[in-house]
């Protein structure tokens, strides 16, 4: 696909369309838009543009698809597979002003918002209304990134990924047209589910301008608990008995011994350097939450399990659960100057030791930094594996040594991505994983977008 680069006749005609304040061509706005928060170099936009509203985003669109000029769309820029990374140059959309939560209807449980809504601004303002929108990636991400990327996190085991709490679309094409899908009713059998279509969609089919999300009621009580376990099958076992005996975690979270170690360094908590669980529990009472960390004491001891400490109440369970958040950035800050790839796969249940003791053999075998941590519950595993920035010899190693787990996780059943979408570093095992699904991928794509402008050079091999 031949794109245009913006020239100066461009930027005039745009600027009838934008005030000069919400458009820039500058060096630093370019810099800032070049990376996302993942290992993939970077590549400048031509100019970024701060919309506010719907017929602007539509008429921005419409130009550019006139003039054949790339638009990716850009939340917060915590992405990890440089999936906002403006690949083709271009234009950016930057949602950052489109920040508006637009009504909260709490006895519908549903929520309007714009798209740069950061989500946790949004739990910030439900709090008090005891509801919470649950996917929560971690990083200051917003909406209409979350829902591009089908976003997920710690809770997801417990409420589902960011596709299960999306309810209503508005949605600009890549000819600026704008429709609408989905209803404010909590489910639907009406038609083609086009709302799921674009959920995951990583702004290639057109750009999220509105979106009616699910909520759920806040929980009451909270209990959380950290088990270490003499291995890993014994860590899996407890994982599946967790989730067999009905206890419905709220994160069920896998720790290999090098976080752990990094957690002590930071946190000075003085696990044991062994495979280990970072659990929560919700419900109505302290009884309840107690009740279900003893049973989840049990099912780990009768595993093997070796420590076991527990705490109730939201104190305490942010003081458990705080170390597990931050472990990402604690291993960035352990290895400054380094860039860290952050694998991201999933596998069924039952594969999940087998994946973990593979890839852990791979990161010894090669000498390379690695840490394995997973949501468990969800057989999804995140390998982070730092190499010096400019060893061009051992980005080599860790290109290979994350080739070959992916491709193990296809094997298995599994996922090349479970949750930080395609982007560019999963594009090459997308006829690996989809097969003939691939070819009516790209006949979705050139329908919604015959020209390709939308966020080009993502997703397709
Ligand atoms: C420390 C750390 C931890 C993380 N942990 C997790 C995790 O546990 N789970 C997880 O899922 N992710 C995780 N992530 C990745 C990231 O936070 C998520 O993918 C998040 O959804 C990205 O949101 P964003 O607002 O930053 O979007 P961006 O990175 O800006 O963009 C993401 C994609 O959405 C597109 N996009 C943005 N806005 C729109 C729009 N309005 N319409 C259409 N497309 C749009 C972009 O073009 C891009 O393709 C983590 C990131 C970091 C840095």
């Amino acid at each position: 696909m031949e794109f245009t680069r913006l020239n100066e006749k461009h930027v005039r005609d745009l600027m009838t369309m934008v005030p000069t304040e919400r458009f820039s061509t500058g060096e630093s706005t370019l810099d800032l838009h070049s990376r996302d928060q993942s290992h993939h170099r970077p590549t400048r936009p031509d100019g970024v543009i701060w919309p506010i509203g719907k017929s602007e985003v539509s008429r921005i669109l419409g130009y550019a698809n006139e003039h054949t000029i790339p638009v990716t769309p850009w939340g917060a820029g915590s992405s990890l597979e440089g999936n906002p990374i403006p690949v083709h140059g271009g234009l950016v959309l930057d949602f950052s002003l489109m920040n508006h939560i637009i009504d909260i209807r709490e006895e519908d449980f549903q929520a309007d918002v714009e798209p740069g809504v950061i989500y946790k601004d949004l739990n910030e303002k439900l709090r008090h209304k005891g509801l919470f929108f649950p996917p929560d990636p971690g990083a200051d991400a917003t909406i209409g990134g979350m829902i591009a990327n089908n976003a997920s996190g710690t809770r997801t085991v417990r409420y589902g990924s960011t596709k299960d709490h999306v309810l209503r679309l508005s949605v600009a094409l890549a000819n600026g047209e704008i429709i609408d899908m989905g209803t404010r009713a909590s489910k639907s059998s009406s038609g083609y589910d086009l709302i799921h279509l674009f959920v995951g969609s990583e702004g290639t089919l057109g750009i999220v301008l509105e979106a009616t999300v699910r909520l759920v009621g806040l929980p009451s009580e909270f209990s959380a608990g950290i088990a270490t376990f003499p291995d890993l099958g014994a860590a899996g076992k407890a994982v599946f008995g967790i989730l067999r005996g009905g206890l419905s975690p709220a994160t069920l979270e896998l720790l290999d011994p090098k976080c752990v170690e990094v957690i002590n360094r930071e946190r000075g908590l003085g696990l044991k350097a062994l495979p280990t669980l970072f659990m929560e529990y919700h419900g109505s009472s302290e009884e309840q939450v107690s009740e279900l960390m003893e049973m989840a004491r049990d099912i780990s001891s009768s595993e093997g399990c070796v420590d076991f400490r527990s705490g109730i109440g939201r104190a305490e369970r942010d003081h458990i659960l705080g170390a597990r958040h931050e472990l990402g950035e604690m291993i960035f800050r352990a290895h400054p100057g380094y860039r860290v790839l952050s694998l991201d796969i999933a596998v069924p249940i039952t594969a999940y030791p087998e994946i973990i003791s593979g890839a852990s053999h791979e990161v010894l075998e090669r000498g390379l930094v690695g840490y394995t941590f997973s949501h468990a519950g969800d057989g999804n595993i995140h390998l982070l594996l730092a190499g010096e920035e400019d060893d061009s010899c051992q980005w080599a190693v860790i290109d290979q040594v994350s080739e070959k787990i992916v491709l193990k996780a296809l094997a298995l059943g599994g996922t090349a991505t479970g949750e930080h979408g395609v982007g560019i570093g999963k594009r090459r095992f997308m006829e690996a994983e989809h097969g003939k699904a691939l070819v009516w991928m790209k006949r979705i794509k050139a329908l919604f977008d015959p020209k390709g402008i939308l966020n080009p050079g993502k997703i397709f091999p």
